[in-house]
Formats: structure tokens, sequence, C-alpha cells
């Protein structure tokens, strides 16, 4: 088959590898699975022989769709062509472990998607850009800090491009994000503009975006910028203005 690179086609091939991240999706008996960019199947045929109640696959690739249901005979499979930028995945269950070598040119929005979606997905695994995943996991930027109010970012491990065919110019990263609380039922449009907002300019001191007083009775230097803030303390600023109405 012919790979495209406007989706971002770049092939796990490496069978240790694959073994590897298999063992830190660890399917369980009962679980939903959603594997995202399933592409020819390498993953998927791997993750066949554990045990677990679904597998859904969303693919966009209508070839790449017609390649897997020719190739993947098994009951528990479902076969989705869906674009995971903007799938809702609460559609498929409401505790789904969600996986994927994600498509390098829309990592960041399958996984801001995910945030959107985190009521219903407790865990996901993401082979990313390596930067993209060190971005998430640290920060600076609204992703990281959307990503980081609801999920405990682990960083698994870093790969080479060898390991992927047509190899890629970019490392990668495998990451793992683990839902830190109950779901919340904030709305995350409105907190995603507060963010986009409060992090458009990162050198601003806070006390330019968000009202002082505020600020001086959660302890936190008006002075500070953005970037000094953890993800929790910018969730309860956002809480407390929208309660004050700000
Ligand atoms: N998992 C496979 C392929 C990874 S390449 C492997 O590791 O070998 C990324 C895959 O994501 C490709 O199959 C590509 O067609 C698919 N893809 C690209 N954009 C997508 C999108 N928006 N939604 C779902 N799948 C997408």
């Amino acid at each position: 088959m012919r790979l495209k690179k406007y989706f971002g086609q770049h092939l796990l091939v490496a069978p240790g590898v694959l073994e590897s991240i298999v063992k830190y999706i660890d399917p369980k008996e009962g679980e939903i699975l959603v594997e995202i960019g399933p592409g020819t199947g390498n993953l998927t045929k791997r993750i066949l022989s554990y045990p677990f109640k679904e597998l859904h696959l969303l693919e966009i690739d209508p070839d790449m769709v017609e390649e897997l249901k020719n190739s993947i005979k098994d009951e528990r499979v479902f076969i989705h062509q869906a674009d995971a930028t903007s799938f809702d995945f609460c559609t498929l269950g409401d505790k789904l472990k969600v996986f994927g070598n994600l498509p390098y040119n829309v990592g960041s929005l399958i996984v801001e998607n995910t945030v959107f979606h985190h009521r219903c997905i407790p865990q996901a695994i993401y082979m990313l850009q390596k930067e993209v995943a060190e971005k998430i996991q640290k920060g600076p930027s609204w992703l990281s800090t959307f990503v980081r109010s609801f999920y405990k970012v682990e960083y698994l491990m870093s790969l080479p491009g060898r390991f992927f065919f047509p190899k890629p110019k970019v490392s990668s990263a495998l990451i793992r994000l683990f839902r830190k609380q109950n779901p919340s039922d904030l709305d995350l449009r409105d907190y995603k503009e507060f963010l986009t907002a409060l992090y458009s300019m990162k050198r601003k001191a806070l006390k330019n975006k968000i009202c002082e007083e505020l600020l001086i009775k959660l302890s936190i230097d008006p002075m500070l910028r953005v970037e000094a803030l953890e993800p929790e303390k910018v969730l309860l600023l956002y809480k407390l203005e929208d309660f004050l109405g700000g």
C-alpha cells in the first residue's frame, strides 16, 4: 500500500517496540479499548491475543479501513472510518482505554479532543512527536495546562525515527495520561477559552489578566507570569473567577 504523508502515516515496524507498547496498554478482561490511527494494524494485531471486551478502531483513511476489514477477523473488533480530532468518544462507553501511534500532524488536536472527553476516558496511551510529548508533560502552554488539569502525564519512553517506516525526521515519545480525579463537569469550551487567553501573552504579569484581588486572596504574587503557576492553581483561578463573575 502507498503510504500517505498528509495522513501522517509512519508505521511502527519494530516487533520489540510494539511488544513493549502492548505491555503498557495492558488490555484486560471486560475493557473497552479504542485505537486511534491503526493504519495497517501492526499494533492492533498484537492486542488481539489478549482478553478484552471490545476494540474500536478509528481510522481516517478509507484505504486503510478497507485493508483492516480484510485482515482482521475478530468479533470483538469494530472498525470506524472516523476523524479522531473530532470523534465523540463517549458514544463508545464511559470507561475507555484509548491508545495509538498518533499521526504527528494532528497529535495535539487528538490530545485536546481526549481532554474534551475525559469524563469517559480514564486512561490514554499515545505515541507523539517527542517535542510535543515533552511540552505536554512540562508546559508552559495552554494545552499542557488543559491536559494536566485533569490528567497526570507519565513519560514512558522515547523512540528514534528508525523504528518507523517511512522514517520520520523527528523522534517520538510514548506518554500515558492518567485521569486524576473524578471527571469534572466544568464547561470545557469555556475553560479552553480562558486558558488560551491566559497563555496568549505569556510574558505579561498575571495582574494584567486576572483580578489582582483574587490573586492576592489565593497568595499568588500578581507580578508572576502564567508559566510560574501549577495547573491546579490555574484551574482554581478559573473556578473562582467564574464564581465571582470575573
Ligand atoms: N498505528 C499504526 C499507524 C500509525 S500512522 C502503526 O503504528 O503502524 C498514523 C495513522 O493515523 C495512519 O493510519 C493515518 O491514516 C491515521 N490518521 C491520520 N489522521 C487521522 C485522524 N484525524 N483520525 C484518525 N486516524 C488518522
